[in-house]
């Protein structure tokens, strides 16, 4: 088993004596800045002006400026805006204002992996990642904390994996347990683990079992429910105890077919896939494709949202939902602004 730390293991006095910049205040960047300031630091938020993001953090007391004073002002700069933007803000914003001995912070490898971002030799390189989104960030501070990944990619100080443990441990995550990684290793497997598994193969795989009922002529609620729905109720089972707990907690019939008909599906010709896309976020093209996409203005990307939206499962799933008050349900906002 890989070494864990601990709170006992990190230094919060470290980062408490650096000035820190977080840029972007999101998902990510509202629960660093709270946290940290909530364990001592001195926090300051970078974004643009006319961000819609900006209200909301000085509502929330923080001291907010352009990304290029807030970098100029700290000595950890933590990038957690969207990885697609960090490129041109850290070219424009903050590579003007980094001094020896600054520490740059992401939550996420892929833009010094795949160098999007070319630091200088004399700043330091870090990473932590927090193993769930910032609202889970932020609620469990008070509680267990989010367990999180850490990494040093460049340590020209000395003293760069002091303060990523200090900057994990303000966040809360040493409650729970931190992880050493690297860039490689966290970038790779988190591209592949979302690809293969969590959103392309989850989702295709719904959507195909969906497809396949009703175009067998089965009503698309009932296909709903079974494909979508009951997906939580499984994944739940699985969350707590492991797959052996849910094959304890479901029917020896549906236990039966999941070992006669999984393999069937996940065959060779699916894992000869899954190593093809394995293979191809190693060697740095998807995240090549992700680049171009993104530089050419994204219209491949919005087109396959909006085709993906329209879909009937989502048709059947708003309506049906929309009986289930208890679920919470929700809607994507109608006008996404960002590319992201
Ligand atoms: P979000 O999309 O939630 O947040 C984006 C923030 O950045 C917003 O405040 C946005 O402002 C601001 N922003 C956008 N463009 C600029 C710019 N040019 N200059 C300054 N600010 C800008 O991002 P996430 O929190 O999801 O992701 C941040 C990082 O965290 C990424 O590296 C991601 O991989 C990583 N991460 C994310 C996790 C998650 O669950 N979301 C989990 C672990 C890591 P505005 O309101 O104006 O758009
Ligand atoms: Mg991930």
């Amino acid at each position: 088993m890989a070494k864990v730390y601990y709170d006992e293991d990190a230094d919060i006095d470290a980062i408490r004596r650096r000035r820190i910049a977080v840029i972007g205040y999101g998902s990510q960047g509202h629960a660093h800045a709270q946290n940290l300031r909530d364990s001592g630091c001195d926090v300051r938020v970078g974004l643009y002006e006319g961000s819609g993001s900006w209200k909301r953090a000085e509502a929330d007391g923080f001291v907010v400026q352009t990304v290029a004073e807030v970098s100029a002002w700290a000595d950890l700069i933590s990038i957690l805006l969207p990885d697609q933007f960090h490129k041109s803000v850290y070219e424009d914003s903050i590579k003007p204002n980094l001094a020896p001995g600054k520490l740059l912070m992401t939550a996420h490898g892929f833009s010094i992996h795949f160098r999007q971002i070319v630091p200088t030799e004399e700043i330091d390189v870090a990473m932590v990642a927090p193993k769930g989104p910032g609202h889970m960030v932020r609620r469990l501070y008070f509680e267990a904390g989010v367990p999180a990944l850490f990494a040093v990619q460049q340590d020209a100080s000395g003293h760069a994996e002091a303060l990523a443990l200090g900057y994990a441990r303000a966040l809360g995550s040493t409650k729970a347990g931190v992880l050493r990684t690297t860039f490689r290793e966290e970038t790779e497997s988190d591209l592949f683990g979302e690809q293969a598994v969590l959103c392309g193969g989850l989702s295709s795989l719904i959507k195909a079992g969906f497809e396949t009922l009703v175009a067998a002529g089965y009503q698309p609620e009932l296909a709903y429910f079974e494909c979508l729905h009951e997906t939580k109720l499984i994944v739940d089972l699985i969350y707590q105890g492991g797959l052996s707990y849910m094959r304890y907690s479901i029917s020896d019939t549906a236990e039966y077919g999941d070992y006669v008909s999984g393999p069937r599906l996940i065959d060779d010709h699916v894992r000869a896939t899954m190593r093809q896309i394995l293979t191809e976020i190693q060697d740095g093209s998807f995240a090549q494709r992700w680049v171009d996409e993104c530089e050419s203005g994204g219209s491949n990307f919005q087109r396959m949202r909006a085709e993906a939206r329209n879909h009937q499962i989502e048709q059947v799933g708003h309506e049906l939902r929309s009986m289930m008050s208890w679920l919470n349900p929700k809607d994507v906002p109608a006008d996404p602004t960002s590319v992201a």
